[in-house]
């Protein structure tokens, strides 16, 4: 047997604590996965904090990313001692994932770790950084972006979106301002290129619908106002790639700058990319992304501490990325 974070519900509502499980009690699919790491997102701490019913059926192991090594496989994709890396898929959703010592996961959702990254790296980038990867993929196949070209805002600039959104911009030569509750991290989001700030508050208050054009793109993690905000600002033919709620899941805005100015409004969901884009995603963090940065956003933390964490998560403490140790 080994230890798992699971979901499960009591009266009614879902509640997370640590559970002893062991190997039978894994799903039937073709790919055992031993788990080296899992990361801490967003959406992780909604589940185990239980303040977003993420788990649609419970007993359900959390956690949405694995790295580890394949232990024994079915598909003829995959064999031992393959190096792999799991986002999304619905794991923690409607199947079990990644914070337990093992998984068996479905052939078709694992891609192999690239070179460039150890399988902590890869849970340093994790959901959160593969998003943001996704996102600049969108900007540019758009054609809202050009490399060394324009401004482009990043919101929720601190976060795990918004940290490797940065890095990445930076690298293709874009001039990124960052929008940020925490004027403390300015030095820390400069360290990752942002050469740019904008108090998040600025963007948290209602704007008219048509406002200076600042903007060629944007990334947004926040949502609600802000990325109302946001859209109004951009300039003539821009777009912003929307990913996340962490403002809020509403979007008081107008139709004014999409049909005045050809902004668009770009939808990214990691969880169920198909596989071609989540290539796509994880080349450009191996050819982009600096290791260094990567390696200076990154805490490693013990899954005991998950709860604190998760916690920590959604009150908006958590700066840059957290790997989990499921061994530890
Ligand atoms: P995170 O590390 O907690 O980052 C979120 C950041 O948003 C915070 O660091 C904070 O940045 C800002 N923020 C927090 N609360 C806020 C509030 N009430 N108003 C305005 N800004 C606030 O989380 P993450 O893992 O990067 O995820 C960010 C968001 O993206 C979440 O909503 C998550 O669910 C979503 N997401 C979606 C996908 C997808 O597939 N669509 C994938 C990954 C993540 P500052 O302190 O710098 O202001």
């Amino acid at each position: 047997t080994f230890r798992a974070m699971v979901i499960d519900t009591v009266d009614g509502k879902p509640a997370a604590g640590f559970r002893e499980v062991s190997l039978k009690d894994l799903p039937d699919n073709d790919v055992l996965v031993e788990i080296a790491y899992s990361t801490l997102n967003y959406k992780d701490g909604l589940a185990i904090t239980g303040k977003g019913r993420i788990a649609r059926r419970t007993p359900l192991i959390a956690g949405i990313d694995i790295s580890g090594t394949v232990v024994e496989s079915r598909s003829a994709e995959w064999k031992p001692g393959d190096k792999v890396i799991v986002n999304g898929w619905g794991l923690s959703e409607t199947e079990p994932g990644a914070y337990g010592r093992y998984q068996r996961v479905k052939a078709e959702w694992l891609i192999p770790l690239p070179d460039a990254f150890s399988l902590q790296q890869a849970m340093a980038i994790g959901t959160a950084g593969y998003t943001s990867a996704l996102c600049v993929d969108a900007l540019e196949k758009w054609g809202a972006i050009k490399p060394g070209e324009g401004e482009v805002l990043v919101t929720g600039a601190a976060g795990g979106v918004g940290s490797v959104a940065i890095a990445l911009l930076s690298a293709r030569g874009y001039k990124v301002t960052a929008s940020t509750g925490r004027p403390e991290t300015h030095p820390y989001l400069e360290s990752l290129g942002a050469t740019n700030f904008i108090d998040r508050a600025e963007l948290q208050q209602k704007g008219g619908p048509l406002q200076k054009e600042r903007w060629t793109g944007g990334v947004d993690s926040v949502g609600s106002t802000t990325l109302a905000n946001a859209l109004a600002q951009t300039a003539r033919g821009g777009a912003i790639a929307a990913c996340g709620l962490a403002g809020g899941a509403d979007l008081p805005g107008t139709v004014l700058p999409h049909i005045l100015r050809s902004v668009a409004l770009i939808g990214v969901d990691s969880v169920m990319a198909p596989k071609e884009q989540r290539l796509s995603a994880w080349s450009r963090l191996a050819r982009d992304l600096d290791k260094t940065k990567l390696d200076a956003i990154t805490t490693v933390e013990p899954m005991s501490k998950l709860p604190e964490l998760a916690q920590a998560i959604i009150d908006g403490q958590i700066r840059g990325r957290v790997v989990i140790d499921v061994t530890a």
